[in-house]
């Protein structure tokens, strides 16, 4: 047949968009949008004729072709970002975007979107408040601090304390300490950026407060203690803690500050987790500034923290670059809410979700386990063999590197052995409505249950 008689086939713009089947469309998207679409679509459609002197089928009718183009409008709608199941054993997975948030810090944060909100209205004075002034009291309530600040992440608060504290001057930290957490943030770069100049002390696996004490001069600044979050040194290895350091400091008039990472605002222990340094214990011990992340242990939304002695606070909160790294209000709305749970500290464990998972019992994940093992089984197919497993899952985001929290796993072996079975296993369920994340490891696809609440959302995704 002559391609001619194809192309004919096809409607015109005009008559296409005005069509019965498109009218709707142009009152769901907008004209704008269906025309954009219809468009790439006729041209397709010619492009397809051209190339196999054929019409394609999806073009082959009117209805065809507006229902084509209402696909594609619908799926220019679909969020990249969008909520998923993190069943890999890691807690704060920084590409999950870490803390799960608290109901009541969602509220705040959907509160806050809604409408005008008490940002920098100090409601007493009717005169104009500071956008950290909630914050900044409730850290001083949990942690004892003289002051505190808050930018975007902890990241951009060890930057902004440098550049206030240190521009133009020597900060000492031990060589052991000089840790790159992820990306480009790697201190000793940090330290350029601010303008400080590096002054490394002691050696990879051995710092001694004689290193400090004999490299302080009239050049320095500060001495830093960077929390090694997410490595640790074992075996023949020592470092100065704060405690340690702050009188030396002191003595010399050099103030020290700590970059924490994680900090978790109350005793993990006493949870029966593994030990995490606190930002009180650490002003305690005398550090001058702390740094901590907001997203990491304490649960909250991505932020950096910082707080100790008023007079640095203030340097930082004027310094320039603070405008730069503020918070919005919804960071600071679901900041506040996070920070207002921990005055009820006894219901933390219940309310706040990163202390929830990382607590849940065991024996609460095995009967769980045991609920969903027929149904999983059912939805794998037989090609798998379903198992539940122990397992250990890991806290995340650079926390206590090496503890491991005893769980639960739902394991998935391909009866064929094949690692190409199991990886399109994996896949499908990367492409679930609500993606499923778990980990491959040992032959085997894991499903750490940890982090699964919503059971009921879990087994309708897959029905979805
Ligand atoms: C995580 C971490 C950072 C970076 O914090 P973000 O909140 O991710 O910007 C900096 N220092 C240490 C020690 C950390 O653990």
């Amino acid at each position: 047949m002559d391609t001619r008689t194809f192309y004919a086939a096809l409607p015109s713009m005009d008559r296409l968009i005005s069509s019965t089947e498109c009218a709707p469309l142009a009152t769901r998207h907008g004209r704008h949008a269906l025309t954009q679409c219809a468009r790439a679509q006729l041209d397709a459609a010619r492009a397809h004729i051209a190339a196999h002197a054929a019409l394609p089928d999806w073009a082959s009718s009117q209805a065809k072709l507006a229902a084509r183009i209402a696909d594609k409008l619908e799926a220019r709608q679909h969020m990249a970002l969008r909520p998923a199941f993190n069943l890999t054993g890691t807690v704060l997975h920084t590409n999950l975007g870490r803390a799960i948030q608290a109901e009541v810090a969602v509220e705040a944060v959907t509160a806050a979107m809604r409408g005008a909100v008490t940002l920098e209205y100090d409601l007493d004075g009717a005169g104009r408040g500071h956008r950290d002034t909630a914050i900044s009291e409730l850290l001083r309530e949990l942690t004892g601090a003289e002051a505190a600040c808050v930018v975007n992440n902890n990241a951009s608060a060890v930057l902004i304390t440098l550049s206030a504290m240190a521009a133009g001057r020597e900060v000492i930290v031990s060589r052991g300490e000089l840790v790159e957490i992820g990306g480009a943030f790697r201190i000793p770069d940090v330290m350029r950026q601010a303008g400080c100049r590096l002054l490394e002390v002691g050696a990879t696996n051995r710092t001694h407060l004689r290193d400090y004490e004999s490299a302080i001069s009239n050049d320095s600044a500060l001495l830093m203690k960077v929390h090694t979050s997410n490595y640790s040194i074992e075996g023949f290895s020592k470092s100065v803690s704060e405690a340690e350091l702050a009188p030396l400091a002191h003595a010399r008039g050099v103030p020290l500050v700590t970059d924490l990472g994680a900090g978790a605002l109350i005793d993990l222990s006493a949870y029966g987790l593994p030990a995490e340094p606190m930002p009180q214990t650490m002003l305690a011990a005398g550090a001058d500034i702390v740094t901590f992340s907001g997203d990491k242990l304490l649960g909250g939304p991505q932020a950096g923290l910082i707080v100790g002695k008023k007079a640095w606070i203030d340097r930082i909160q004027a310094h320039p670059l603070k405008r730069a790294l503020r918070c919005d209000k919804l960071t600071l709305a679901a900041l506040e809410a996070t920070l207002r749970l921990y005055l009820e500290p006894d219901l933390l464990a219940q309310k706040l979700p990163t202390l929830r998972l990382l607590t849940r019992p065991q024996s609460q994940m095995r009967e769980q386990g045991a609920r969903l093992l027929a149904p999983l089984q059912a939805i794998a197919g037989a090609g798998f063999e379903v198992k539940l497993e122990d397992c250990a899952s890991q806290i995340g985001s650079g926390s206590l590197p090496i503890d491991r929290l005893p769980s639960v796993a739902l394991t998935f072996s391909p009866r064929d052995g094949k690692g190409g079975t199991l990886l399109e296993l994996a896949n499908t369920w990367r492409a679930l409505p609500q993606p499923l994340i778990g980990r491959i490891s040992e032959g085997r696809l894991w499903l750490d249950l940890r982090c699964l609440e919503d059971e009921a959302g879990f087994i309708a995704n897959f029905c979805a």
